[in-house]
């Protein structure tokens, strides 16, 4: 039997009616009028909505991939770069600069707190830097970086691209390209967008299109910036094939994000994350990222003492919730709730039921109803 299961991982996200409509569509021809004009429009809103007086990129392939076309097109062979990490996925760009050939040097908080302004500006001042990544929530730990902060730190440093991985933070937390001083953002359709995998959008401001002209041809081919800005310019041209029923998917996504408001959509982000964190302590969890850094996409919640990772999250999946196992040092320690996105206060509910109830059938003493209770009083609040 095919049953719903609430998918609350960090990615892929609820997905909401309208969107699904539009991935079910008749496909059209890329090239047809119409689609064309779906596609420029999507593309001009996404810029509008950042922020972004440079070029946005709505294309096919995952965040992963987006993490590449930030560093292949503001980097060469031999520069330094600094990689800021709060967790996994800032670690990932390590490979991603080492592979390239670049000098990395990387600046790590302990899992659960971040990387502070001071210590970027005092490791940027030290030697000449290409580029800086900083994860803005990273799915690891759910810890939030202080994105406006470290753009007025990055503006005594005018040679050294700003990239900011908006993956598991973009139409969550709040953010702004130019005004924060952000030269590269770049988000996943599945994360907060509340869309299937399949696309990334990356915003590049005018520090890092001046950057990609100094850089001459460069090694990889799909996600150079030269290839794409004419079609970024003029969808009615060909570089390669548009996910066309995505891009109607993440038109429809964004529809939705303008009508809620970006500063209202963070707000309602904020205030979930805050009630479904008072909710899980509750009942005997504890948040893994520190409470002067907590991220409002995701929860990393630790278990009380004495649960069963593999039973638990066994238990929640029997109960119609999909959650996700915590990572590195934290496996079997804790799991992860991703709550970004088109995901309601209903679905909220359920899936705090479903902890209730998964950590009962793990032994532990639960008063049912007591975390969906709290949930319920801090939201009206
Ligand atoms: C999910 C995620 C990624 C990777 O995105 P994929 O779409 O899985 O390639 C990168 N960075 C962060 C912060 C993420 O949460």
């Amino acid at each position: 039997m095919n049953k719903d299961v609430l998918v609350m991982i960090p990615g892929p996200t609820p997905v909401v009616e309208s969107i699904c409509q539009e991935m079910g569509r008749t496909v059209q021809a890329f090239g047809d009028p119409r689609f064309v004009a779906d596609y420029k429009s999507l593309i001009d809103d996404l810029g509008a909505l950042y922020n972004c007086s440079g070029v946005t990129f709505p294309l096919a392939g995952t965040g992963t991939l987006a993490m590449e076309m930030a560093i292949a097109n503001t980097t060469k062979r031999g520069d330094n770069v600094l990689i800021v990490s709060n967790g996994f996925f800032g670690d990932r760009f390590i490979d991603i600069c080492q592979r390239k050939g670049l000098n990395v040097d990387v600046l790590s908080a302990e899992w659960g707190t971040f990387v502070t302004p001071e210590e970027i500006d005092r490791k940027l001042s030290e030697k000449d830097y290409a580029a800086m990544t900083v994860t803005h929530v990273d799915t690891s730990t759910a810890v939030v970086a202080p994105i406006a902060e470290i753009g007025e730190v990055i503006k005594k440093y005018p040679n050294t691209v700003y990239i900011l991985d908006g993956v598991a933070a973009t139409a969550g937390e709040y953010a702004d390209v130019d005004g924060m001083g952000i030269d590269v953002m770049f988000t996943a359709s599945q994360k907060a967008f509340g869309v299937s995998p399949g696309m990334f959008i990356l915003w590049a401001g005018q520090k890092a299109l001046e950057r990609r002209k100094t850089l001459g041809v460069i090694p990889e081919y799909f996600v150079d910036f030269d290839k794409w800005i004419p079609v970024m310019e003029n969808p009615a041209k060909y570089f390669a094939t548009p996910a066309v029923n995505l891009i109607w998917a993440m038109k429809e996504s964004v529809r939705i994000i303008k009508e809620e408001g970006l500063k209202e959509r963070a707000a309602r982000h904020r205030k979930n994350a805050d009630a479904i964190v008072k909710a899980l302590e509750s009942i005997g969890f504890k948040p893994l990222a520190n409470a002067d850094c907590r991220a409002s996409t995701l929860t990393v919640a630790i278990y009380p003492e004495g649960v069963d990772d593999a039973k638990f999250r066994s238990t929640m999946y029997a109960e119609g919730v999909v959650c996700a196992n915590a990572l590195a040092a934290y496996f079997g320690k804790a799991f992860r709730l991703g709550h970004m996105g088109n995901i309601t206060e209903n679905q909220i509910v359920v899936g705090l039921s479903a902890v209730e109830r998964s950590l009962k059938a793990c032994g532990i003493d639960v008063e049912m109803g007591k975390a969906v209770g709290v949930y319920l009083s801090e939201i009206r609040k």
